[in-house]
């Protein structure tokens, strides 16, 4: 079992604070690791959407989600754009999935992230219908302020800079500086890093060009934030 850092250095924790006060958090294959095969799962849902909805041949449908995420930031984007696709009703058929298959309660990264005396906000291009119910799952609704989701950012979505000022706004901080974002996707997380928040690459070991600093083993966050502020490590 992983070493409870919130225990053992509980008064240097506070430290944290004095730097940064808001940490934003990724939703899908951050909070929960891409090993869950949730994420796939949704992706493979976006697919047979386009197929059946939509009638898009499905040898065409990769590349299109390709253009559409590179060119708009998310499929859904790009679907809306290029073929008048109620946002509603493609959240919620994609995410329409058993999350009892891919998702059981984290009660160390609950213990972790109860740790930090920061204010947490999930940042998702995802859905709040589907970002309740796997943190529900998660058992981690408690550990946040709150969602801030794809359609509070429209119409914008990360990694767009517009994207990061609704953010901060939502959760009612003025300091970029102050901001701490941990996500999955290297193109996001290098957006951030540019806007000025400290921005950390989930799922990755080692330095990343893309990125402030990496992470992949959510006991160890307490740690790099104390490190990056300049204070010894737990
Ligand atoms: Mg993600």
């Amino acid at each position: 079992m992983r070493p409870l850092y919130h225990v053992a250095c509980a008064s240097r924790y506070y430290n944290i604070g004095m730097g940064y006060t808001t940490l934003f958090c990724d939703l899908d294959d951050t909070l929960y690791p891409a090993s869950t095969g949730l994420w796939q799962a949704i992706k493979e849902r976006m697919n047979v959407y386009m197929h059946e909805r939509l009638g898009i041949p499905w040898e065409e449908i990769p590349h299109l989600r390709e253009a559409y995420f590179t060119q708009y930031g998310t499929t859904l984007r790009g679907l809306k754009a290029h073929h008048g696709v109620d946002e509603q009703d493609f959240l919620a058929f994609v995410h329409d999935l058993p999350l009892e298959r891919y998702l059981k309660p984290d009660p160390q990264l609950r213990q972790v992230l109860q740790s930090l005396p920061l204010r947490k906000w999930v940042l998702t291009n995802s859905d709040v219908n589907h970002a309740r119910r796997v943190l529900r799952f998660l058992e981690l609704e408690e550990c946040f302020e709150g969602i801030i989701d794809i359609l509070q950012l429209a119409p914008y979505c990360k990694p767009q800079p517009e994207a990061f000022t609704i953010a901060m706004r939502l959760a009612g901080e003025d300091h970029p500086e102050r901001c701490v974002l941990i996500d999955d996707l290297p193109r996001t997380v290098e957006a951030a890093r540019r806007f000025g928040w400290f921005a950390i690459l989930y799922g990755v070991e080692g330095p990343h060009p893309a990125a402030s600093a990496t992470l992949n083993d959510w006991g160890k966050l307490p740690m790099l934030l104390n490190q990056h502020n300049g204070r010894d490590a737990c």
